[in-house]
């Protein structure tokens, strides 16, 4: 069961998602986070989805897709730098990066702060989605769509990596949840994950969103099946979002590195040498994001071969 059919049953529409003075934001099927709203700027349905960019008073301008907060300017760099650089970290000379999804430009954004980033590739599905989020969303992407190194496709994620020729250093999905959209669905599966290992180099790495392990285990089991399924060494992590109401999951899937296996000093020193500034993500929260809670029962980085 969607969300999307939760909300009816609870008597909302998705016109209905911002109800007077509020968003009332799905957080599973059972729990609701209720958000004051300040104003509405945009309000659009796209081919592919409900679009809404909405200014609240605790987190600033914010990305409203089908009804889920997709990203807010107050929280967003825990979300972006956590999605991205782990990954691009671990490997030594990330030169040429793909994104999948990402419409805000905040993905982009962090990737490009590497200087070892000869192009960037980002492919959004949806054209509505980008080109709201580059006039409203200013601060999210903080002028990554100009960045010369910046290639933007409006494609199926999917389509894209079928016909493309290029391989890549770093692959990064930042795709709406597993259990929640239509048009990212197929991307969450063992057959795009295949793919994503056939485009990326040899000593290639992929690291997507997974959503919510605690509300949604399920189908978070069944993402990080299908990636254990494709990649030898595998590390899930997560981080504590406010304004998603719950800590997102993110699982890494590696060719040959393995992100457990850096040490904070050798974390730093990657930062500094690539002249990356941040405001989350340093040696240290590496080291403490790669520890993962003892509930979650695939402690660690692991291999499956
Ligand atoms: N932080 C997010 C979250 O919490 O779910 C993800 C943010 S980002 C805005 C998600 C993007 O994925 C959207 O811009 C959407 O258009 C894009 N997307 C969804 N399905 C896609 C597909 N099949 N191919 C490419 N982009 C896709």
């Amino acid at each position: 069961m969607k969300l999307k059919r939760v909300m009816l049953h609870a008597g909302f529409d998705m016109q209905y998602t911002l109800v007077g003075l509020a968003v009332v934001q799905p957080v599973s099927y059972d729990t609701y986070m209720i958000i004051k709203l300040r104003t509405v700027l945009v309000r659009k349905r796209s081919k592919y989805q409900n679009i809404e960019i909405v200014e609240l008073p605790e987190y600033g301008r914010a990305l409203v897709l089908d009804g889920l907060v997709q990203s807010t300017e107050i929280d967003e760099h825990i979300y972006h730098e956590s999605l991205v650089h782990p990954a691009m970290i671990t490997h030594p000379e990330p030169r040429d990066v793909l994104i999948i999804g990402g419409g805000e430009g905040a993905t982009l954004r962090e990737a490009l702060k590497h200087n070892t980033v000869q192009e960037a590739v980002m492919v959004d599905i949806d054209e509505d989605v980008v080109n709201l989020s580059k006039e409203y969303l200013k601060n999210h992407h903080q002028g990554a769509f100009n960045d010369k190194r910046a290639k933007v496709i409006i494609e199926d994620g999917k389509k894209f990596i079928e016909k493309t020729d290029k391989k890549f250093d770093i692959i990064i999905l930042d795709l709406t949840d597993p259990y929640a959209s239509e048009p990212a669905q197929d991307l969450y599966t063992e057959q795009f994950y295949q793919k994503v290992y056939e485009k990326l180099r040899d000593d290639g790495i992929m690291v997507t969103q997974a959503g919510s392990s605690f509300y949604y285990e399920q189908t978070y089991e069944k993402v990080l099946n299908s990636i254990k399924k494709v990649f030898p060494i595998i590390k899930e992590y997560n981080v504590w979002i406010p304004s998603f109401g719950y800590a997102c999951n993110f699982i890494i899937g590696s060719k040959k590195y393995n992100p457990e296996k850096l040490t904070a000093e050798e974390v730093e020193q990657r930062l500094s040498s690539r002249g990356v500034k941040t405001k989350f993500y340093s040696g240290r929260t590496h080291i403490a994001l790669m520890n993962l809670p003892v509930y979650r029962k695939s402690l660690g980085a692991y291999t499956t071969s």
